[in-house]
């Protein structure tokens, strides 16, 4: 979309001595974060705020969605000291409540859930009462896969549902509406006392009754928290934005999900899957 950037997504600037601390423990344990791989709009206020998404299993994904910043090619080797190290960020950021996310690794025979599971026991060995959000790919739907994860100690699966589905084929080609709600209803089940939560991206063309659709099946399948926030375009080379969403519209959203009986939805231009995450558990 061609035009003028509307007021509401004039971002403020980060506290910059903050934003560099944060920056440079990660670089020392050369961990990633979501926060600088997808350009997040709130990495300053987070950052500030001692709270960032670490993004485990490398930097290079297998799949190629049309809306994400990450690379897409060969992925990197998995690094045995990751956990280790994440944890040791965890510490030093003094973190209380930690997201942690991966690029998708089809390549591996385990889809990289026993780098998740590491990762868990090393922030819980810190202090178990961390918690721990998991923002996972959908590991092509494996039950296998998804009961070992569900043995894992953490509080929040968390699996986005990005659009609606009429835009699949465009926004996100290799995956499936579906099995993305499959994924979230067996971890639910898997594990009952998980809180489980999902996100989408607004302005992509998807129209206002899909968008609600999206929500009820969400909650149909006890999905308790969920996240809509504006999507922007990371690059020239990227999906272009259809729509900005104005920020009244974003608010009527928010009520639509609360009359659905989410216990929280996170509804805002800038809202993003981990933006203030830890308050939807409070
Ligand atoms: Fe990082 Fe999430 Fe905050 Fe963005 S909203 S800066 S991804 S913690
Ligand atoms: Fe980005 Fe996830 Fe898609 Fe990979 S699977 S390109 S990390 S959105």
């Amino acid at each position: 979309m061609k035009g003028k950037f509307p007021e509401w997504l004039k971002k403020r600037l980060p506290a910059q001595e903050k934003w560099m601390q944060v920056e440079d423990i990660l670089d020392d344990l050369k961990l990633n974060t979501v926060c600088q791989s997808a350009h997040c709009p709130n990495q300053g206020e987070c950052f500030a705020n001692n709270t960032a998404t670490f993004m485990i299993l490398g930097k290079i994904c297998s799949r190629n969605c049309r809306f994400c910043a990450v690379t897409s090619a060969e992925p990197e080797k998995v690094d045995p000291d990751e956990p280790a190290n994440l944890a040791e960020a965890v510490k030093s950021l003094n973190l209380r409540y930690v997201v942690i996310t991966s690029v998708t690794r089809d390549d591996l025979a385990d889809g990289g859930v026993s780098q998740f599971i590491r990762v868990v026991e090393e922030v819980k060995k810190i202090d178990k009462n961390i918690k721990v959000e998991l923002l996972t790919p959908d590991f092509q739907g494996e039950e296998k896969i998804l009961k070992r994860l569900a043995k894992a100690e953490f509080e929040v699966f968390n699996h986005n549902i990005e659009t609606v589905p009429t835009l699949y084929n465009e926004v996100r080609p290799e995956a499936d509406y579906q099995r993305s709600l499959d994924v979230l209803e067996k971890m639910k089940n898997y594990k009952p006392s998980l809180y489980t939560k999902s996100g989408l991206m607004l302005g992509l063309g998807e129209k206002e009754v899909e968008v609600i659709k999206v929500m009820e099946d969400l909650r149909e399948i006890n999905v308790d928290i969920l996240t809509i926030g504006q999507y922007l375009q990371p690059s020239k080379e990227h999906l272009e934005v259809k729509e900005f969403i104005r920020p009244e519209k974003f608010a009527e959203y928010k009520k639509n999900g609360e009359k659905l009986g989410f216990k929280s939805v996170v509804s805002e231009p800038f809202s993003r899957s981990s933006y203030h995450a830890s308050k939807s558990v409070e």
